[in-house]
């Protein structure tokens, strides 16, 4: 831990979600009752083995894969709940470096093509953005917050490359057909405005045009439905990003 954690930890203490004792959100006993979900494929929802979109799923703006780690319920589901209501967005901190921890150490090798990918030079991480109106009520983006520590774990930049256009119902209250039509041209891109976050490693100018985006890990909280991630992938592609693949904390078990 480095003096500022140490400092903060010492300032707001963090308490574990299942049990309550000191230390972290989800301590190391309750993490054992967390169940990682299988990788499904983003189009079909089947079991994929390393989350990469089947090939009869394949869509020509479609995602090329997802990687969701755990099971919408319990513990997870009562944390990622409790950063949205509370703002407490350390908590999204938290579980993307677990996150990451199951990623890097998985003995199947399961996340080997979408380390591959992150680790492609032309990989940038962005994220599925938020109205406006809605993000100063909240104070932050859930997935912004999630998509910084992503990046700064694998030392890549995050950047904005979506915006909100159109208002939206919210997507829980809608059935799954209704989710697709919903979010259905929301999303526009951000030409000439992307900054690149300090201390990232690319070399050159701070701003990058969604033109210039190759291949893109886009982030979300939750994988639902992914009528979301879709839409906002095809925005990307149509847009000449080549390759996107999406990564969530969780989805729900189906
Ligand atoms: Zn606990
Ligand atoms: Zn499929």
């Amino acid at each position: 831990m480095n003096l500022k954690d140490i400092i903060l930890d010492i300032l707001f203490p963090r308490f574990c979600l299942g049990c309550g004792k000191e230390g972290g959100y989800i301590c190391p006993s309750c993490s054992l009752y967390v169940s990682e979900a299988l990788l499904i494929c983003p189009v079909c929802f089947k079991e994929s083995f390393s989350g990469e979109t089947h090939p009869s799923c394949r869509e020509k703006y479609g995602l090329d894969g997802l990687v969701s780690i755990w099971q919408y319920d319990g513990i997870i589901k009562e944390a990622i709940k409790n950063a949205e209501a509370g703002g407490a967005y350390d908590i999204l901190r938290e579980l993307t470096q677990k996150s990451f921890k199951i990623i890097a150490t998985d003995p199947s090798r399961r996340f080997d093509d979408f380390l591959s990918f992150l680790s492609s030079g032309e990989t940038l991480v962005s994220f599925v953005p938020m109205r406006k109106i809605k993000e100063s009520k909240r104070g932050f983006n859930q997935s912004e917050v999630i998509a910084k520590e992503l990046a700064k774990i694998i030392g890549r930049s995050c950047v904005s490359s979506l915006q909100k256009i159109k208002h939206t119902e919210d997507q829980a209250s809608l059935k799954k057909e209704a989710r697709l039509q919903n979010v259905k041209n929301c999303f526009s891109p951000i030409k000439n405005e992307i900054k690149n976050e300090p201390g990232s490693h690319e070399p050159g100018s701070s701003k990058k045009d969604i033109k210039n985006l190759k291949n893109v890990v886009l982030v979300d909280d939750v994988f639902t439905t992914g009528a979301t991630m879709r839409e906002c992938c095809r925005v990307l592609k149509q847009n000449g990003v080549q390759k996107v693949w999406a990564f969530s904390l969780a989805h729900p078990s189906n």
